[in-house]
């Protein structure tokens, strides 16, 4: 028998979902952002030499009326599973922006992007609109992707990644480390930062083999003129010791964990304050 996810909310958060349920989920999401039930939280990014905050992270909170909080890896997939995913997409884009240009002292404002926007050829127009209605310069946005089918996809969206890059807007790989080999993607595609995944770093200090793994990756990501950010920083140890190895930036719980928009003050964000 199923899991009734009202009765494990786990299996929710697993995204271990029915076809009924995910059924569901899709319909009450179309509706989601007209009844205001979307939101964005934003985690900071510091830079390693010296605590400073650099950027934030945005990632969507879906409040359910009445199931209640609905964690991303189960509803983004759901999302993914349609156009949803594209409409969903631009929003945050906009949101982001907005909330990013009224905030100068923020810095660079992360945005997860989906394959199926990639896809759809409609991620260039979300930018350019979202920028254009905001006021935010390029330089100021970052665009994650993560290992998906749209990176293994042919030159167009090189190409299209390209013009994006050279506008001044990062390119991030996210979720490098997680599984998949992205070697090879690193050099076709014009990313400017990596991020390590959290698994990466959970053992951390660990063993020497962690160690040289982490060496091996901080050289490569170096060499090809990458930006090199930790996720999922949880203690100092690690904190000091990825400062140690030469890593750019961090983000995790040590440093903040995701917040509403309302708390990104200079006051409440590292080093930031006068
Ligand atoms: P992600 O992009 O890898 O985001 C990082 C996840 O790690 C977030 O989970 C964050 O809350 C969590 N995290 C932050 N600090 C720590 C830490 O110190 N330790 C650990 N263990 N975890 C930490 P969250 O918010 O549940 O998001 C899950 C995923 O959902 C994201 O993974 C991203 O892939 C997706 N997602 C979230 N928002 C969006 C969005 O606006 N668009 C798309 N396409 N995907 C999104
Ligand atoms: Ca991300
Ligand atoms: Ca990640
Ligand atoms: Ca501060």
């Amino acid at each position: 028998m199923p899991l009734n996810p009202i009765r494990h909310p786990m299996a929710i958060a697993a995204g271990q979902l029915d076809r009924g349920l995910r059924r569901r989920l899709a319909a009450d999401l179309r509706t989601a952002l007209v009844r205001g039930e979307l939101t964005l939280h934003y985690q900071p990014r510091v830079r390693l030499r010296d605590g400073e905050t650099t950027g934030a992270e945005a990632l969507l909170r879906w409040h359910h009326a009445r199931r209640g909080s609905v964690p991303p890896a189960a509803f983004i997939p759901v999302a993914e599973g349609s156009d949803l995913i594209v409409a969903l997409g631009g929003w945050v884009l906009r949101q982001v922006a907005t909330a990013a240009a009224a905030r100068p002292w923020l810095g660079r404002v992360s945005v997860n992007v989906s394959a199926r926007q990639i896809l759809s050829r409609a991620l260039p127009g979300q930018v350019e609109a979202a920028l254009a209605e905001s006021g935010l310069p390029a330089e100021r946005l970052e665009l994650e992707l993560t290992e998906t089918l749209a990176l293994q996809e042919g030159p167009e969206v090189a190409a299209m990644l390209a013009r994006l890059r050279d506008r001044g807007i990062a390119i991030a790989l996210d979720d490098f480390g997680s599984g998949y080999a992205s070697i090879g993607r690193l050099r076709r595609l014009p990313f400017t930062t990596l991020k390590l995944d959290h698994s990466l770093i959970a053992y951390l200090p660990g063993q020497a083999a962690d160690l040289a793994v982490l060496r091996a990756v901080r050289d490569l990501g170096h060499a090809l003129g990458l930006r090199l950010v930790a996720e999922g920083v949880e203690r100092p140890e690690q904190r000091d010791l990825l400062a140690g190895l030469g890593f750019d930036e961090a983000q995790g719980y040590l440093f903040g964990g995701p917040v509403p928009v309302d708390a990104l003050v200079p006051d409440a964000l590292p080093g930031l304050a006068p």
